[in-house]
């Protein structure tokens, strides 16, 4: 569960969020749309510990992370619940598919010990095990440069899988695929919350993507909450007020 309360962000005079509360069941797979610059990404970073605001609380499975603009001393061993998925696949483009997915096995790890570490012949077979439920154990030793982008941000849900978060937080996890590579992804993200009941919050730009795969979404417009309901009640009407002439409705 992750609770959001009186959030407030300001980035030097100019407040980004207002007043945000909003609360995460465990097990839900939520969309968060709104215009460019509405503050998405922003609100993301928070439960990520990425960002700091002055005002707000924040508490993931009952521990604060962020209490009256302080962040909590165990943000390290919070984050590694949470697994981040950015828009640019952010792969070690010089090591294997494999070692990317290994990767995620480090954040459970003091800093000291994570930088001398060699991984064990289980966590191998754990990582081929994620990389199969994404489908992509055929190219495990393959360097990740080498793969399409589609395919790159399957590795980085392996990754979160590899990581054990309980919370995936992806940010435009398709805005920079093509339709068919965008389903693909979806469908993995999908997979992955039915399965094994896993919280996934997604920032989607296409309403349309919303309307398929998140039975809630929270809209956001200036920083603030414009909506916070089952998706299927998004109407037109309401879509056109809030993206003005930017709306992606198309079906
Ligand atoms: P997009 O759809 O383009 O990704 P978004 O909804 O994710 O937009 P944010 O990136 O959260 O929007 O930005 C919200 C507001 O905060 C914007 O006005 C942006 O310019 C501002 N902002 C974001 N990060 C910073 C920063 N590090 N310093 C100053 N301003 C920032
Ligand atoms: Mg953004």
């Amino acid at each position: 569960t992750i609770q959001i309360d009186r959030l407030n962000k300001h980035f030097g005079k100019k407040q980004v969020l207002f007043d945000i509360n909003l609360s995460f069941e465990r097990n839900q797979m939520v969309a968060l749309i709104g215009p460019s610059g509405s503050g998405k990404s922003t609100l993301l970073r928070h439960v990520n510990g990425l960002n700091i605001a002055a005002e707000g609380d924040i508490r993931i499975n009952g521990l604060a992370l962020l209490s009256k603009g302080r962040l909590s001393k165990n943000v390290r061993q919070q984050r590694a619940k949470i697994g981040f998925i950015f828009q640019q696949f952010n792969l070690v483009n010089r090591l294997s598919v494999i070692d990317n997915v290994l990767i995620g096995a480090l954040g459970r790890l003091p800093k000291w010990r994570a930088y001398s570490r060699t991984f064990t012949e289980a966590e191998k077979r754990q990582a081929l095990l994620c990389l199969e439920r994404v489908g992509l154990v055929d190219l495990a030793l393959q360097r990740a440069s080498t793969l399409s982008g589609g395919q790159q941000q399957r590795v980085a849900i392996a990754k979160t899988l590899m990581q054990q978060a309980d919370i995936i937080l992806a940010d435009e996890p398709i805005a920079s695929l093509d339709p068919e590579s965008a389903k693909i992804v979806m469908n993995t993200l999908q997979n992955i919350h039915q399965e094994d009941g896993k919280t996934v919050i997604v920032t989607l730009h296409q309403v349309d993507y919303a309307r398929r795969y998140c039975p809630r979404t929270v809209a956001l417009k200036q920083g603030v909450v414009q909506f916070d309901d089952a998706t299927t009640l998004l109407s037109n009407a309401f879509l056109n007020q809030l993206y003005g002439s930017e709306a992606q409705l198309e079906e």
